[in-house]
């Protein structure tokens, strides 16, 4: 096992292999490595960029940063946070945002994060930036895995697609990427002038882990590069011209939500959840990562809580409490946007490759799908600042990754 002190050695190394264009070296000789440290094979680095520096370029440098230093044997993650010059004056301040006083000397950049200041930091470079061409990015997120989260996110795109939208749906889910089965796609995507290309499918762009990766490989070494693998989906693929991207995340609170919210601004997210005491707790729990990240949790998706009987329409709800969940949305100030019912046919569809939205359109479950989707477009319309002239969004703040 390689020690840290080793590892810096190397990660040192490795970023005098990473040119700063502007300056014509590399970026350690440039300085803009402010802040480098190894913890048990976890590396935290801080650039510093002029506000001013073109987007792309950052972009580029950070993806060399990321790709140098995850190559690294040992290297167990990669965290890179960049901040304008200013910011990190702040922070070396203590936080508070107090331009005129100058920094003390030999102030620590990292304590702000003991200040714990949250908020968008003025000054500093917004840690995420929005998708050329595309209009609200939505997570679909849940609390643990086996609640439908996959299944919602493919309906939910389906039916935002029939209500005239252009969807995009990018599955990370590193558990198990399920969307090339539930839309029944055995295809690899292309690649066009160093963009990779969405597969389309039922009239969706998807983009899935399951295109890149083994079924059979382990998620142990899936893992780590989620970050990376993230960061590319988001940059690297094309998703121009689309009122709405869906992102099938993974379960749980972890990496895979950092990285999504510190690489573009997300919209809205979206927890699914059964109804019953543990997935509930859970679900909490991936609400709150949310609601600390700034991400605006447009709502709770109840899944399989209730049963409809076809000929009746009578409603039994078979597992779970309805007013538990109802209590517990008050008590989590998240409205209940969807409730799906338990239907074999969603199953059936997931399996055949046709979700029950365009598989059984007439059913009461598809319906229940559209009306989450009508009741996500109202919380969250898709023409309302999207395109290149929109204000810019509510970016997630880089001290997350501190
Ligand atoms: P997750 O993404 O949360 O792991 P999935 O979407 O893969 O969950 O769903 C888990 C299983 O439950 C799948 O077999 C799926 O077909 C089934 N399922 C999901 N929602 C429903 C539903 N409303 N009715 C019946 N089966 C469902």
């Amino acid at each position: 096992m390689k020690d840290d002190f080793t590892i810096k050695g190397e990660v040192i190394t490795a970023l005098e292999e990473v040119e700063d264009p502007q300056e014509g070296k590399n970026i350690v000789d440039s300085h803009m490595v402010e802040k480098l440290e190894v913890n048990k094979g976890v590396v935290d680095l801080v650039l510093v960029m002029e506000a001013g520096r073109d987007r792309k370029e950052r972009f580029a440098i950070e993806d060399e940063v990321y790709d140098a230093v995850e190559a690294i044997g040992g290297v167990r993650e990669v965290k890179v946070k960049t901040m304008t010059p200013k910011a990190l004056e702040r922070e070396a301040q203590g936080k508070a945002p107090t331009p005129k006083r100058s920094a003390g000397a030999g102030a620590s950049p990292s304590a702000a994060k003991k200040g714990g200041g949250r908020g968008p930091q003025q000054g500093s470079m917004p840690a995420s930036a929005p998708i050329e061409g595309v209009g609200k990015v939505i997570a679909v997120a849940s609390g643990k895995g086996g609640v439908g989260k996959s299944t919602v996110a493919v309906n939910l795109a389906l039916a935002l697609k029939e209500a005239g939208h252009r969807v995009g749906l990018l599955d990370v889910d590193i558990y198990g990427p399920s969307l090339p089965t539930l839309l029944g796609v055995d295809e690899r995507p292309a690649v066009s002038n160093r963009r990779i290309l969405p597969i389309e499918a039922a009239g969706l762009k998807i983009m899935s882990l399951g295109f890149l990766m083994d079924e059979d490989s382990p998620v142990i070494w899936r893992g780590p590069i989620v970050t990376g693998i993230i960061r590319q989906f988001l940059r690297d693929v094309d998703w121009s011209g689309h009122d709405y991207l869906i992102v099938d995340m993974p379960p749980g609170t972890g990496d895979a939500q950092l990285a999504l919210a510190q690489t573009v601004p997300v919209d809205g997210a979206l927890i699914v959840t059964t109804p019953s005491d543990l997935a509930l707790l859970d679900a909490a729990r991936g609400l709150q990562m949310f609601k600390t990240l700034n991400v605006d949790v447009k709502g709770i998706v109840t899944n399989m809580a209730k049963f409809i009987v076809p000929s009746t329409k009578e409603e039994f709800f078979i597992f779970g409490n309805p007013e538990q969940v109802a209590k517990e949305a008050k008590r989590l100030e998240t409205p209940i946007l969807g409730e799906i019912p338990i239907d074999t046919r969603v199953r059936r569809g997931g399996d055949e490759g046709k979700p029950v939205v365009i598989g059984e359109p007439d059913s009461d479950v598809a319906q229940a799908f559209r009306d989450l989707a009508e009741a996500l477009m109202e919380a969250e319309p898709a023409d309302e600042q999207s395109g290149e002239d929109a204000e810019p969004k509510k970016g997630l703040f880089s001290f997350l990754k501190s």
